[in-house]
């Protein structure tokens, strides 16, 4: 057997094992060096590069679990190819935690009778009429399709004891499941009809459920997607086929969890994400892989669930960075969703308020399909009324008067305001005025950050924490001054301008757990709180309906940055908290603070027009030869030695140089920040306006990297970077 094993090593390696061809992707344990280790077997072979007498013996082949099929076998080697990953990291990474250990981590669930297809098809009046147990047990099971094994138990004491016997007949299966795969709510609500631009989305795309087509579902945030996915799904399921939808962010699971829970009652449903424990993660992926569970929601990583019947994609939040992953394999969730698609033929959505840059060129240029919803499903939602607010002079913290004004009036009428920063803690460095001397971290290239109110200085890169100092270390001041700020200096001006309001601050500090952070979310329905202060992880999906304000206190240090991404993250970012304001009926202020009032960007926030926006930056793009325009690789070097990867980024240009064929190399530059956790950070980048020429210079070169003897360096292939 070829077995895939979870080393950096790009080949499969060869063991002894007797199987056949139904093995393939099957999970197997193997011994490696003094360790055995749980691979995935990706093919058969009779003879070996290894010696026959050096060839060890597999230890034993899992055939309690489905094997991974075909498909999803070549969704990996796409992703080895692609990517320039090997195959065995690819692979093993895909499945989840609990089954990568020799002895399978499965939560204790719940056993499921469920019929076979030779089941379905028996006459049970050819059994004779003695046999009244089994005949019972095979009736009740042929009206429903599967029960709970609790359940068979209740048709007759002696039933259980005869499942053995029906399941080695190939009647009937069992298996286990997780008990809240399904729900039986008995009364759903009727779905509200879809709108004409709804309709025409759902049309546009469900009338190709049997090829493969991209669909960029383009609408503002409260338009009504959700409504069209769930529409969608519905007509997936009808089909009998699975549903697969990628979110963004673990944090809107339980509420979009819910949302389809309530829709489908009895159609069992899942969900994957980093933070399931590992048994539950386990079950519910082979709940996912043995077509039990219908619908399928989760964040990235569940791209790679086998799903036998997978009949419609969507990738909700589509221009979200996080389904792009920046350690490890370095995919994009949104693209190997496309790639899963185009294999199966089967439509995927890519659904956003901001599309990315890439999938709104596609759409223009025709290669996706654009389905667009002009306005909000509920009609008296308005689009919130956007104000630019100059900041001049000095400010040190940070809140303009115009700001303070809006928070006082919805004070005084009794709503609710949301205050966004994306800078947690108190103040982003300390300074001393007097020799110029600020807090850097010693092992970052980086300044560390004030944290009140214990008075600490954090690293946001690498974690050191230390007391701040009373006094200048350099020349003894006293004075130090914090500079810029956090939210914990925001709400403290806040608290001192509004001193009997209720503010909650928000930020990955406060809300450092799920549970932390559904407590701030219920308080904020149940009008416990005046004013919100809070970073980002306040800005998607969450719907707070007596929000009216929302105040954006720094949004420039996107503007003028090195990231040619920066604007559209800024502008996404910004619409996302803008489309916080005024959802039910309320009409909904945005203020943003900033001192560069005239960047043409605020023009096309002030009208919601993203369309406007985008087209100036594809302009833009395009000028600049940057992507969606030019396919791009990043090379990423670090070293606890400045020189080696210096050294290793300048060999590594060199070996490409001679390669490129319409591709450029650019020169070595340092990783911003160039330093983190004492490790130098060099990169390379490569560009083209061709992906094949890109792909075939690093089928080459990738291989001879490898080659360049580094031991004290780690290397990385980025392939379509999203930071660079
Ligand atoms: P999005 O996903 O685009 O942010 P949602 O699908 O969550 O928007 O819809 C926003 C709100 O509008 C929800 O409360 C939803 O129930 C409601 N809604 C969506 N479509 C319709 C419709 N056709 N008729 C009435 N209400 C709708
Ligand atoms: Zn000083
Ligand atoms: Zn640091």
């Amino acid at each position: 057997v070829r077995v895939a094993l979870d080393v950096p090593v790009d080949s499969c390696f060869d063991y002894l094992a007797e199987v056949d061809r139904g093995d393939i992707g099957r999970r197997v344990l193997v011994p490696f060096g003094k360790r055995k280790l749980v691979g995935v077997i990706l093919g058969l072979a009779q003879e070996s590069g290894v010696a026959t007498d050096k060839l060890k013996a597999a230890v034993r082949v899992y055939r309690d679990t489905q094997p991974l099929d075909d498909h999803i076998l070549a969704v990996f080697a796409f992703c080895r190819d692609y990517y320039h990953h090997p195959i065995g990291e690819v692979v093993v990474n895909a499945l989840p935690p609990g089954l990568r250990r020799a002895k399978a981590v499965l939560g204790r669930g719940m056993e499921v009778v469920r019929l076979t297809d030779a089941g379905r098809a028996l006459d049970v009046t050819t059994w004779p009429a003695r046999a009244v147990v089994k005949r019972r047990l095979m009736v009740a099971l042929q009206a429903g399709g599967s029960m709970p094994r609790d359940a068979i138990r209740a048709l007759s004491r002696r039933a259980p004891c005869l499942l053995r016997e029906l399941a080695d007949a190939g009647l009937i299966r069992v298996e286990r499941m997780l008990a809240a795969v399904t729900n039986d709510i008995s009364d759903p609500p009727s779905p509200p009809t879809l709108n004409s631009d709804q309709q025409a989305a759902f049309d546009a795309i469900a009338s190709g459920l049997s090829r493969f087509v991209v669909t960029l579902l383009y609408g503002v945030t409260g338009s009504g997607k959700t409504e069209v996915y769930l529409h969608l799904t519905a007509e997936t399921l009808a089909r009998g086929r699975q549903a697969l939808i990628l979110v963004p962010e673990i944090n809107l699971t339980p509420q979009l969890e819910a949302t389809f829970r309530a829709r489908f009652p009895g159609i069992a449903q899942i969900s994957l994400h980093s933070k399931l424990s590992e048994g539950e993660r386990a079950q519910s992926y082979l709940a996912a892989q043995s077509g039990v569970a219908r619908i399928v929601l989760g964040t990235r990583l569940a791209v790679f669930t086998p799903l036998p019947q997978l009949g419609l994609i969507v990738v909700d939040e589509e221009q979200d960075a996080s389904f792009k992953q920046h350690e490890g394999l370095r995919y994009s969730a949104r693209d190997v969703a496309i790639y899963r698609a185009k294999l199966l033929a089967i439509p995927v959505v890519l659904g956003s308020a901001t599309p990315s840059l890439e999938s709104y060129h596609n759409a223009r240029a025709g290669r996706y399909q654009l389905a667009q919803i002009r306005s909000r499903a509920v009609p008296d939602a308005a689009l919130p009324e956007v104000r630019i607010v100059a900041t001049t002079g000095n400010m040190p913290e940070g809140v303009s008067p115009p700001v303070l004004q809006a928070l006082r009036e919805r004070l005084e009428r009794g709503e609710q305001s949301l205050v966004f920063i994306n800078r947690r803690g108190y103040a982003p460095v300390l300074l001393c005025g007097q020799c110029g001397w600020i807090s850097g971290c010693p092992r970052c290239s980086a300044r560390l950050t004030l944290h009140a109110p214990r008075h600490r200085l954090r690293c946001h890169y690498c974690g050191l924490e230390t007391a701040a100092p009373a006094a200048c270390p350099e020349c003894g001041n006293a004075d130090l001054r914090p500079v810029g700020q956090g939210t914990q200096r925001i709400e403290a001006r806040l608290i001192r301008e509004f001193p009997t309001a209720s503010i909650l601050r928000v930020d990955r500090d406060t809300a450092s757990s799920k549970a932390s952070l559904q407590s701030f979310i219920d308080r904020v329905h149940g009008n416990d709180v005046n004013i919100l202060v809070g970073t980002q992880i306040l800005a998607k999906g969450h719907d707070f309906p007596g929000l009216t304000l929302v105040a954006v206190i720094n949004a420039d240090a996107s503007l003028y940055s090195s990231d040619f991404r920066a604007e559209e993250r800024l502008f996404a970012q910004l619409m996302q908290v803008a489309g916080r304001a005024g959802r039910a009926g309320l009409r909904g202020e945005v203020l943003v603070q900033t001192a560069f009032p005239r960047h043409p960007l605020f023009a096309a926030l002030k009208n919601h027009e993203f369309a406007a926006f985008a087209d100036a930056q594809l302009q833009l793009r395009r000028e600049h030869h940057f992507p969606p325009y030019t396919y791009q690789v990043l090379l990423r070097a670090e070293s606890l030695k400045q020189e080696a990867a210096l050294e290793f980024t300048q060999r590594a240009s060199a070996l490409a140089k001679p390669l490129a064929k319409n591709v450029r190399v650019f020169d070595p530059v340092p990783a911003q920040p160039a330093r983190i956790a004492a490790r130098e950070r060099w990169q390379l980048l490569l560009q083209s306006a061709s992906r094949s020429h890109l792909q075939l210079l690093l089928n080459t070169w990738r291989p001879q990297l490898a080659t360049l003897a580094a031991r004290d360096v780690r290397w990385a292939i980025d392939v379509d970077p999203l930071e660079l």
